[in-house]
């Protein structure tokens, strides 16, 4: 079995942290430095954005997954980044530790068919408005080509109300903790859409049985060039990480 996909197994609580998306080499270097010292696992960043304006920022592409890569090899980190398009299969398992496959391609069958024939680890985010078994049933894909090395991950389903991009659905946390077998993350970041609530959204995911966390971090939330709105800062991802711990300890939630 993959090394990685083992820690995560063994792991108590896996924090994944990084920006929305790389940006620059200077930004990526400079969180992964941080992150590693606040106790984060694995550094994400996007380089493949799937932006629903065609006018935003759609990421470095291939020179922001060797950024990343570089970044992460600097602190002796393992990196997630997102795959859209099943041409870039071999440019991901070249470069890339874990393979994110993002809520609007839950439906994307040839590409999870695709992730089934890799030997990476594949961290799944739920369809926005998917069921849990639409969701299961997409794991499915990937199972069938014989990769086990799932990773499942609640990022929030969309509600009537405004006030949150998303909700986070603890019920489903809880619920596939129970039933899938495999390792369950929630997303606060995307279920949130605002960094005020992020804390209280991974202390809430933690409490349903969440085995680990996948948070965007930036340093200039003003500045960033996607996701700023939702981003936490390094200070309060330190205080995130030690709360976080305390619930892990209450083996009774
Ligand atoms: C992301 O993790 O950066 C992302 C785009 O997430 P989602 O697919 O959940 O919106
Ligand atoms: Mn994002």
């Amino acid at each position: 079995m993959n090394e990685i996909f083992n820690k995560i197994k063994q792991n108590d609580l896996t924090i994944i942290a990084g920006p929305c998306a790389v940006e620059s080499e200077q930004m990526i270097f400079s969180i992964a430095e941080k992150i590693k010292e606040a106790g984060v696992h694995i550094l994400r960043g996007g380089a493949f954005k799937m932006r629903t304006s065609v006018h935003d920022f759609q990421g470095l592409g291939k020179e922001g997954i060797k950024m990343l890569r570089a970044a992460a090899d600097k602190y002796n980190l393992p990196i997630i980044s997102e795959i859209v398009d099943v041409r870039d299969m071999e440019l991901f398992c070249e470069w890339v530790d874990i393979i994110q496959v993002g809520m609007r391609n839950m439906y994307n069958y040839p590409l999870l068919r695709a992730l089934g024939k890799t030997e990476k680890p594949v961290f799944i985010k739920r369809g926005m408005s998917a069921t849990l078994e639409e969701y299961l049933k997409a794991v499915e894909y990937v199972e069938q080509g014989g990769n086990r090395q799932i990773i499942l991950c609640e990022r929030g389903v969309r509600g009537f109300d405004v006030a949150t991009r998303n909700i986070l659905d603890v019920g489903a946390i809880a619920l596939l903790k129970k039933g899938s077998g495999y390792p369950v993350f929630a997303d606060p970041s995307h279920a949130a859409g605002r960094t005020d609530i992020v804390p209280q959204l991974c202390y809430s995911a933690v409490a349903a049985g969440a085995d680990g966390i996948s948070i965007e971090v930036h340093e200039n939330n003003e500045k960033a060039l996607s996701d700023g709105a939702q981003a936490v800062d390094i200070e309060t991802l330190k205080k995130i990480i030690k709360a976080m711990k305390k619930i892990k300890e209450i083996k009774e939630v």
